[in-house]
């Protein structure tokens, strides 16, 4: 198919924690698999940091982690959740990581890749630019023919994705309308037990708080007089 009408169907989010996707992007998420799109999650740590309980291990913590995320992601209607289980807290953009990504990108071939903003001023979080980093500096080595050639084998060929959208940021440039799909992000955020507790009334206040101001900014800026009830933002990059 040619590339400027090939749809754009199969997305792959790249997090550094379970939940990342359910806190940055997943309205999105539900949305785009609703319509028919193929969505893969790419989790580079398994959250096994994400306790401040000293009785509970990491190893059992990483276990859970991977089961709610599982569990959200069945939620939302993703395909497959892939699991790098780097160390938490401790993720680094390296050169093996930037390979690793770059082979699933080469293998999976997604169109879209969702990922967190790694050039969001003071963002604290170690993992969270790093993840972005690295996602980004993948895109960039997949396509090329001269980067981890060795990858290049059998029907394995560069793959260029053709658009970035990028969570979490300060400078987003594109809205997607997810006034259809707000419950069930939240709902697959609840999922993510271990992090966000059981039944938790004041944290789904504060994301339909957050999607409803991004709602209304988004109606501003695309001079909407109607819809984005709810709204998720993004930087987006279209490479083409
Ligand atoms: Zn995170």
């Amino acid at each position: 198919m040619d590339e400027t009408t090939e749809s754009l169907d199969r997305v792959m989010v790249i997090g550094a924690h379970p939940d990342d996707p359910e806190f940055g992007c997943a309205g999105t998420v539900v949305k785009w698999a609703r319509a028919g799109k193929s969505i893969t999650y790419v989790l580079l740590t398994s959250g096994d940091k994400g306790s401040r309980d000293p009785n509970v291990r990491p190893g059992q913590l990483a276990a859970m982690r991977e089961d709610e995320q599982r569990a959200a992601a069945e939620e939302i209607g993703v395909e497959q959740a892939i699991f790098l289980r780097y160390p938490d807290g401790l993720l680094e953009n390296t050169l093996d990581l930037r390979r690793r990504l770059c082979g699933i990108l080469r293998q999976h071939r997604p169109h879209i890749v969702m990922t967190i903003d790694p050039w969001r001023p003071y963002q604290l979080h170690p993992d969270h630019r790093a993840a972005g980093q690295a996602a980004l500096d993948a895109i960039y080595a997949a396509r090329e023919w001269t980067i981890f050639p060795e990858q290049l084998v059998g029907d394995v060929e560069p793959w260029r994705v053709k658009e970035a959208y990028l969570f979490w940021t300060d400078n987003a440039d594109y809205w997607e309308d997810i006034t259809c799909c707000i419950d069930t992000r939240i709902s697959a955020l609840a999922r993510h037990a271990s992090q966000v507790g059981e039944n938790n009334e004041r944290l789904a206040e504060r994301m339909r708080q957050r999607a409803s101001e991004a709602g209304a900014l988004a109606r501003e800026k695309l001079e909407q007089e109607e819809g984005y009830e709810y709204a998720e933002e993004f930087k987006r990059f279209q490479f083409r």
